[in-house]
Protein backbone atom coordinates (compact mmCIF):
# COMPACT_ATOMS: atom_id res chain seq x y z
CA UNK A 1 0.00 0.00 0.00
CA UNK A 2 1.31 3.58 -0.71
CA UNK A 3 -0.76 6.62 0.56
CA UNK A 4 -0.18 10.36 -0.29
CA UNK A 5 0.25 13.86 1.33
CA UNK A 6 -2.14 16.59 1.17
CA UNK A 7 -1.71 20.52 2.25
CA UNK A 8 -4.56 22.66 2.85
CA UNK A 9 -3.09 26.15 3.63
CA UNK A 10 -3.98 29.62 3.51
CA UNK A 11 -4.23 32.66 5.91
CA UNK A 12 -6.65 32.76 9.06
CA UNK A 13 -10.20 32.75 8.88
CA UNK A 14 -9.55 30.91 4.96
CA UNK A 15 -11.82 27.63 5.95
CA UNK A 16 -8.88 25.19 6.30
CA UNK A 17 -9.84 23.83 9.75
CA UNK A 18 -13.53 23.79 7.96
CA UNK A 19 -12.06 21.68 5.16
CA UNK A 20 -9.87 19.43 6.68
CA UNK A 21 -12.98 18.13 9.35
CA UNK A 22 -14.56 18.01 5.89
CA UNK A 23 -12.61 15.54 4.12
CA UNK A 24 -12.22 13.57 7.86
CA UNK A 25 -15.56 13.42 7.90
CA UNK A 26 -16.09 12.09 4.77
CA UNK A 27 -13.24 9.73 5.94
CA UNK A 28 -15.03 8.38 8.77
CA UNK A 29 -18.14 7.59 6.76
CA UNK A 30 -15.97 5.33 4.71
CA UNK A 31 -14.88 3.68 8.03
CA UNK A 32 -11.42 4.57 7.15
CA UNK A 33 -10.00 4.01 10.60
CA UNK A 34 -8.91 7.89 11.18
CA UNK A 35 -6.93 9.85 13.76
CA UNK A 36 -6.66 13.39 13.75
CA UNK A 37 -3.90 15.69 15.99
CA UNK A 38 -3.53 18.98 17.08
CA UNK A 39 -0.39 21.26 19.12
CA UNK A 40 -1.54 21.22 22.40
CA UNK A 41 -1.00 25.15 22.51
CA UNK A 42 -3.89 25.74 19.79
CA UNK A 43 -6.42 25.51 23.19
CA UNK A 44 -8.71 28.10 21.41
CA UNK A 45 -12.06 26.55 21.48
CA UNK A 46 -11.71 22.99 22.69
CA UNK A 47 -8.59 20.90 24.09
CA UNK A 48 -9.60 17.80 22.77
CA UNK A 49 -11.10 18.68 19.34
CA UNK A 50 -10.21 21.09 16.43
CA UNK A 51 -12.85 23.74 15.52
CA UNK A 52 -13.37 26.01 12.85
CA UNK A 53 -14.30 29.38 13.44
CA UNK A 54 -17.80 28.95 12.74
CA UNK A 55 -18.11 25.65 15.28
CA UNK A 56 -17.73 22.58 13.10
CA UNK A 57 -15.64 20.11 15.22
CA UNK A 58 -14.44 16.72 15.04
CA UNK A 59 -12.39 15.19 17.93
CA UNK A 60 -8.83 15.80 17.69
CA UNK A 61 -5.60 14.63 19.73
CA UNK A 62 -3.46 17.47 21.60
CA UNK A 63 0.33 16.75 21.52
CA UNK A 64 3.08 18.63 22.39
CA UNK A 65 5.67 18.19 19.82
CA UNK A 66 6.32 15.61 17.27
CA UNK A 67 7.53 12.57 19.47
CA UNK A 68 4.06 12.89 21.78
CA UNK A 69 2.25 12.66 17.83
CA UNK A 70 4.79 9.62 16.92
CA UNK A 71 3.79 7.94 20.40
CA UNK A 72 0.41 8.46 20.22
CA UNK A 73 -0.11 7.06 16.42
CA UNK A 74 -2.41 4.52 16.01
CA UNK A 75 -0.39 1.59 14.42
CA UNK A 76 -2.78 0.69 12.31
CA UNK A 77 -4.62 4.22 11.18
CA UNK A 78 -5.25 5.06 7.76
CA UNK A 79 -6.12 8.51 7.66
CA UNK A 80 -4.16 11.16 9.54
CA UNK A 81 -5.05 14.67 10.09
CA UNK A 82 -3.21 17.11 11.37
CA UNK A 83 -4.24 20.72 12.01
CA UNK A 84 -2.01 23.52 12.36
CA UNK A 85 1.08 22.24 11.39
CA UNK A 86 2.78 25.35 11.23
CA UNK A 87 3.36 25.37 14.65
CA UNK A 88 5.50 21.31 14.84
CA UNK A 89 8.91 21.07 13.87
CA UNK A 90 11.13 20.51 10.27
CA UNK A 91 10.82 17.30 11.91
CA UNK A 92 7.17 16.94 10.98
CA UNK A 93 7.61 16.41 7.03
CA UNK A 94 9.57 13.04 7.60
CA UNK A 95 7.15 12.39 9.71
CA UNK A 96 4.35 12.73 6.93
CA UNK A 97 6.74 11.40 4.30
CA UNK A 98 7.03 7.87 6.34
CA UNK A 99 3.08 7.93 7.02
CA UNK A 100 2.59 8.02 3.36
CA UNK A 101 5.18 5.14 2.76
CA UNK A 102 3.77 3.17 4.91
CA UNK A 103 0.21 3.51 3.19
CA UNK A 104 -1.47 6.40 4.86
CA UNK A 105 -3.31 8.82 3.80
CA UNK A 106 -1.80 11.98 5.56
CA UNK A 107 -4.15 15.46 5.36
CA UNK A 108 -2.34 18.37 7.04
CA UNK A 109 -3.44 22.29 7.14
CA UNK A 110 -1.56 25.06 8.32
CA UNK A 111 -0.41 28.74 7.94
CA UNK A 112 1.44 28.74 4.25
CA UNK A 113 2.68 32.51 5.55
CA UNK A 114 3.14 34.12 9.39
CA UNK A 115 2.17 37.70 10.00
CA UNK A 116 4.77 39.14 8.94
CA UNK A 117 4.44 37.60 5.10
CA UNK A 118 7.18 35.36 5.60
CA UNK A 119 7.22 31.17 4.83
CA UNK A 120 5.83 29.74 8.07
CA UNK A 121 8.04 26.63 9.72
CA UNK A 122 7.88 23.56 8.12
CA UNK A 123 4.95 24.50 5.59
CA UNK A 124 7.46 25.23 2.66
CA UNK A 125 9.04 21.87 2.48
CA UNK A 126 5.51 19.99 3.03
CA UNK A 127 3.89 21.83 0.16
CA UNK A 128 6.75 20.43 -2.26
CA UNK A 129 6.57 16.85 -0.95
CA UNK A 130 3.21 16.95 -1.13
CA UNK A 131 0.94 15.11 -4.04
CA UNK A 132 -2.11 17.69 -3.89
CA UNK A 133 -1.78 21.38 -2.41
CA UNK A 134 -4.96 23.13 -1.91
CA UNK A 135 -4.03 27.02 -1.07
CA UNK A 136 -7.35 28.62 0.39
CA UNK A 137 -7.64 32.42 0.80
CA UNK A 138 -9.95 34.74 2.88
CA UNK A 139 -12.05 37.40 2.30
CA UNK A 140 -10.21 40.81 3.19
CA UNK A 141 -11.97 42.75 6.20
CA UNK A 142 -10.78 45.55 4.63
CA UNK A 143 -12.28 45.55 0.99
CA UNK A 144 -13.65 42.65 0.24
CA UNK A 145 -10.82 41.39 -1.65
CA UNK A 146 -9.21 37.69 -1.57
CA UNK A 147 -6.63 37.50 1.33
CA UNK A 148 -3.75 36.08 1.88
CA UNK A 149 -2.56 37.49 5.15
CA UNK A 150 -2.97 37.20 8.31
CA UNK A 151 -2.53 40.86 10.18
CA UNK A 152 -2.08 40.37 13.35
CA UNK A 153 -3.62 43.57 14.79
CA UNK A 154 -1.31 43.51 18.41
CA UNK A 155 2.36 45.00 18.08
CA UNK A 156 3.66 41.44 20.08
CA UNK A 157 6.71 40.59 18.25
CA UNK A 158 6.57 36.79 18.64
CA UNK A 159 6.35 34.59 15.60
CA UNK A 160 3.71 32.13 17.19
CA UNK A 161 0.84 33.96 19.44
CA UNK A 162 -2.47 31.84 19.58
CA UNK A 163 -5.64 34.16 18.93
CA UNK A 164 -8.63 34.75 16.52
CA UNK A 165 -10.73 37.74 15.53
CA UNK A 166 -9.13 39.42 18.41
CA UNK A 167 -5.94 39.30 17.74
CA UNK A 168 -5.41 38.90 13.42
CA UNK A 169 -7.41 40.26 10.26
CA UNK A 170 -7.20 38.92 7.01
CA UNK A 171 -6.51 40.97 4.97
CA UNK A 172 -5.41 41.31 1.03
CA UNK A 173 -1.77 42.13 -0.89
CA UNK A 174 -3.27 45.52 -1.30
CA UNK A 175 -4.29 46.65 2.70
CA UNK A 176 -0.92 44.24 3.81
CA UNK A 177 1.30 46.75 0.85
CA UNK A 178 -0.44 49.39 2.56
CA UNK A 179 0.54 48.43 6.33
CA UNK A 180 3.88 47.69 4.95
CA UNK A 181 4.52 51.12 3.81
P1 LIG B 1 -8.92 28.60 9.26
O1 LIG B 1 -8.75 27.22 9.84
O2 LIG B 1 -8.34 28.76 7.88
O3 LIG B 1 -8.48 29.70 10.19
P2 LIG B 1 -11.73 28.09 9.71
O4 LIG B 1 -12.06 26.87 8.92
O5 LIG B 1 -11.53 27.91 11.18
O6 LIG B 1 -10.48 28.83 9.04
O7 LIG B 1 -12.88 29.18 9.60
C1 LIG B 1 -13.42 29.57 8.36
C2 LIG B 1 -14.66 30.41 8.67
O8 LIG B 1 -14.26 31.64 9.24
C3 LIG B 1 -15.46 30.83 7.46
O9 LIG B 1 -16.34 29.83 7.00
C4 LIG B 1 -16.23 32.02 8.01
O10 LIG B 1 -17.39 31.57 8.69
C5 LIG B 1 -15.31 32.58 9.07
N1 LIG B 1 -14.67 33.87 8.75
C6 LIG B 1 -14.37 34.84 9.67
N2 LIG B 1 -13.72 35.88 9.09
C7 LIG B 1 -13.58 35.59 7.77
C8 LIG B 1 -12.96 36.26 6.64
N3 LIG B 1 -12.39 37.46 6.76
N4 LIG B 1 -12.98 35.64 5.45
C9 LIG B 1 -13.57 34.42 5.32
N5 LIG B 1 -14.16 33.75 6.32
C10 LIG B 1 -14.17 34.30 7.55
MG1 LIG C 1 -7.79 26.55 11.52
ZN1 LIG D 1 -7.89 44.47 1.01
Amino acid sequence: DIGWVEVICGPMFSGKTEELIRRIRRASFAKQRVQVFKPKIDDRYDANAIVSHNQERVEGIPVSDLKEMRQKLDPHVEVVGIDEIQFFDQGVVDFCDELANKGCRVIVAGLDLDYLGEPFGPLPRLICQAEYVSKLLAICVRCGNPAHHSYRLSTDPQQVLVGSTDQYEAICRRCFKVGQD
